[in-house]
């Protein structure tokens, strides 16, 4: 793949100083440089609000069974005032300091100390050292991908935790949840200062950074494009796969076994959310090194947005199933399972191939198959900010040719499973599926955005081409 790689730059790189006359136009994709009025309100409310929506979901689990509604009608009612409920808010404790502090320095160890090894054994797994895009200033970095080596690592230890060992129980995160909620808020916004901090006055690539002059803006959408500490420590590729999602499957873990201890079963429910999000946490490592080429990785910087998310939003609220269903342990009934579980696999199935599909184009540069078929495509070209220009092609065939973000589609899908693995009590476990239709259908136009503007008339040509974005003759 790194082959092929090389060649595809050197065959775009031969284009290099091509002047033409839709510089202006297509040389200023990225980020925003201008701030509009809707994007700063958006973004005041989310610095406001995003900690008090994770803070009052995870609350109202703790104090009301995981009901939204009843911790309002306490406080509209004047049953209760805010002071009740805060005092009865676990604060931040030592022991989950110490347990927090020593997560995330295993993690970063992890991450800087061993290269891969995975893919030294494990046929079709791409790891170790990987190219990611063309930045916007023209730059390849390059990545160490031993995600999937650190996931094995931490589950390998947890189980050796859990079966012989026993230094500590399982269910240490559920015990400990809100406590760490304070240590994860604290990472979450000290590394986010510190990248704001590190974007004015160090940045790893200057030419890579964006300052629009408004402070809130920049804090949450960040300065720097690839902020790094020496070679390899990447804040992106670490914050976005590690802790947060290597946490992930350890935090449904530990739900199932408060599960166990409180009901003496773990029910198929929770069963199905640890299965249908393992699956997914275990793609995701599998497949790091696509990864690098995702709009996270390839288009966002890194502020706020990323770091404070990675750390707090990611683990508290994608993982709100199994919460909700240690306070709730509903069985299901087998064929709604099977229903669920089938549900939950299809959407899996479209989000991996639609992805694979356009990873194998891009990869092959169109020399694949795709259904059995030569894929169909749009030549595009596009400048990076130095005036260089650069080849790319939008795959018309496949998923691709059905809707213009059908692995979305599939990934909404699967959220739905998930949500619907917690039966129709309460309306908390909705919420995943809720905020990722808002999430993607967001992503999606905001993509949509960049890509017209690196693009230009390539992107209005594939859009008369792949008409819909989500659903095919719906939306
Ligand atoms: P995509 O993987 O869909 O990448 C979009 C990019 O692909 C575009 O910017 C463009 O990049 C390129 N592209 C678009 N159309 C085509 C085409 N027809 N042929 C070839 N290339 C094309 O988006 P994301 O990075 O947002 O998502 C990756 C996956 O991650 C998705 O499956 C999504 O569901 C999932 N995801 C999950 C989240 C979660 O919180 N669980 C959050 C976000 C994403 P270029 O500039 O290279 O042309």
């Amino acid at each position: 793949m790194a082959a092929h790689q090389e060649k595809k730059l050197a065959e775009e790189r031969k284009h290099q100083n091509m002047q033409n006359d839709t510089k202006t136009s297509q040389g200023q994709w990225g980020r925003a440089w201008e701030v509009d009025w809707f994007s700063l309100a958006s973004i005041l409310f989310l610095l406001m609000f995003a900690p008090l929506i994770v803070y009052y979901f995870i609350m109202s689990c703790d104090q009301y069974q995981c009901s939204l509604t009843d911790p309002l009608l306490d406080l509209l009612t004047g049953n209760k005032h805010l002071s009740n409920i805060w005092n009865r808010t676990p604060m931040l404790t030592y022991r989950a300091a110490a347990i927090y502090s020593l997560w995330v320095t295993f993690q970063v160890f992890l991450y800087v100390s061993i290269p891969d090894f995975c893919h030294k054994f494990l046929p079709g797994y791409v790891g170790g050292v990987q190219e990611g895009a063309v930045t916007p200033a023209g730059v390849v970095n390059k990545y160490e991908i031993n995600g999937l080596q650190a996931w094995i690592i931490s589950h390998v230890l947890w189980f050796a935790n859990a079966y012989c060992f026993h230094f500590f129980s399982p269910t240490i995160i559920f015990d400990n949840w809100i406590p760490l909620l304070w240590c994860a808020n604290i990472l979450g916004y000290a590394v986010s200062t510190f990248a704001i901090i590190k974007g004015y006055f160090f940045p790893t690539n200057a030419k890579d950074c964006k300052i629009t002059g408004n402070f809130f803006y920049d804090y949450m959408m960040g300065i720097e494009f690839n902020p790094r500490i020496g070679k390899w420590f990447d804040f992106k590729l670490f914050f976005n796969g590690r802790p947060g999602i290597v946490a992930w499957t350890l935090i449904n873990l530990s739900f199932a076994a408060k599960q166990q201890e409180l009901h003496g079963e773990v029910t198929n429910s929770m069963i199905l959310v640890n299965v249908l999000q393992g699956i997914y946490v275990l793609d995701f490592f599998w497949n790091e090194a696509w990864y690098l080429k995702t709009i996270d990785i390839c288009h966002d910087h890194f502020g706020w947005y990323l770091g404070w998310g990675d750390c707090v939003w990611l683990p508290y609220l994608y993982t709100l199933q199994g919460l909700y269903l240690v306070y709730h342990p509903v069985q299901l009934r087998t064929d709604y399972a099977m229903g669920v579980l089938m549900l939950g696999l299809l959407g899996y199935y479209i989000f991996r191939m639609t992805n694979h599909q356009k990873d194998l184009f891009r990869r092959t540069n169109g020399n694949c198959r795709i259904w059995g078929k030569k894929p169909e495509y749009i030549e595009c070209s596009y400048m990076s900010v130095d005036g260089t220009k650069y080849y790319s092609k939008l795959m018309t065939s496949g998923f691709w040719g059905w809707a213009r973000h059908f692995n979305y589609t599939g990934d909404l899908m699967g959220s739905l499973a998930y949500c619907l693995a917690c039966g129709f009590e309460h309306l908390l476990p909705y919420f995943y599926i809720i905020y990722m239709t808002i999430l993607l259908t967001h992503r999606c136009i905001r993509d949509e955005h960049r890509c017209s503007s690196k693009y230009g008339k390539d992107w209005k040509c594939y859009t008369a081409v792949v008409r819909y974005r989500l659903l095919p003759g719906v939306f």
